[in-house]
């Protein structure tokens, strides 16, 4: 499998994100990236696009529904959203994509923030293993793994592919 490189998929998903954007006439969106791999990508989102405009970050530990399996993350932290939730348009950032189960936490955690006008999804990878009806508006790439498989990214390097005896979703 030929793996791609967040380098080269981040410029489209901000020409896509700015058309999409566009098309909704969404004048003032307010990103959100999801601790922890969500963060960097919201980043390089928001210095491509050079607008100076304020991240928010969510932690969705708490909001998992395997949670309790999970037992207590002591790595846990607040979230941060430096602005107000009701009547805003969202833009919700992730690294990953599988089953849908971080964005369904994410989700529930900005709700008891307040109602947003809309919340558009973006993703830079699709694992296209979805457990729920959760889709992305704007993806860098749909790749299709091996169930024991993962992928290795922690930031803007070049993806590697890693075997896995359990699943993860963190
Ligand atoms: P989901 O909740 O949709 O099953 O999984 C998405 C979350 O788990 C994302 O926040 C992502 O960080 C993490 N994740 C799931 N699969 C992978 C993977 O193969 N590689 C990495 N780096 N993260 C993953
Ligand atoms: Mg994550």
């Amino acid at each position: 499998m030929i793996l791609p490189n967040p380098e080269q998929l981040l410029p489209e998903m901000v020409a896509t994100l700015k058309q999409h954007l566009i098309d909704r006439d969404i004048q003032e969106p307010r990103f959100i990236g999801i601790r922890t791999g969500g963060v960097w990508v919201a980043q390089a989102l928001l210095a491509a696009r050079a607008q100076n405009e304020p991240l928010g970050i969510l932690d969705v530990s708490f909001y998992r529904d395997d949670f309790t399996q999970k037992g207590l993350h002591p790595q846990v932290q607040p979230s941060e959203l430096p602005f107000e939730i009701e009547g805003q348009h969202l833009v919700l950032i992730d690294d990953v994509l599988m089953t849908g189960r971080t964005i369904r936490a994410a989700l529930n955690e900005l709700f008891d923030y307040g109602r947003p006008a809309s919340v558009t999804l973006v993703c830079l990878l699709d694992l296209n293993a979805r457990e729920l009806p959760i889709r992305p508006d704007v993806v860098g790439a749909t790749l299709s793994l091996a169930p024991e498989q993962r992928i290795k990214l922690i930031g803007p390097e070049p993806l590697a592919l890693e075997q896995q005896m359990e699943t993860s979703g963190s």
